[in-house]
């Protein structure tokens, strides 16, 4: 498969046009791409920056979320018996009652049992809220 733009992936179409051509370098979808690099360059021609130009501001974002995270300046709320931190980065802390606690809520549990979890714990269910999940 080296040295080859692309390969087929029968099992996993692309979820945004349902195309099996991936590329290589990043398995991302071949006519997707192909199609986000005609859009640059119509844009390019219209004199419009081109997506990648937002992608690095958006890059910039994340390195300066990254950087505040590292100062710390994550929101802590406490909610009845449980206490969760918001941080910059978008990750979910949370200390149950229990006394356990996770430090990124959306690695440590699937969406499912997130929405269990909070339907049985109303604390939970309020950090979430807060939190801006559901
Ligand atoms: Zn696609």
């Amino acid at each position: 498969m080296a040295g080859t733009p692309s390969y087929l992936d029968f099992d996993r179409p692309c979820p945004t046009c349902e195309g099996v051509r991936r590329r290589t370098r990043d398995r991302s979808c071949y006519a997707c791409h192909l199609r986000r690099s005609q859009a640059n360059f119509a844009r390019m021609k219209a004199g419009i920056a081109p997506i990648v130009a937002r992608n690095w501001a958006s890059h910039l974002d994340l390195l300066r979320r990254q950087k505040a995270e590292r100062e710390g300046q994550g929101i802590t709320r406490t909610f009845g018996s449980t206490i969760a931190t918001y941080w910059p980065t978008g990750r979910l802390e949370v200390r149950f009652p229990d006394g356990s606690s996770t430090p990124d809520l959306a690695k440590a549990m699937s969406a499912p049992a997130v929405w269990k979890a909070a339907q049985q714990m109303p604390d939970l269910r309020a950090a979430l809220q807060w939190a801006g999940w559901c």
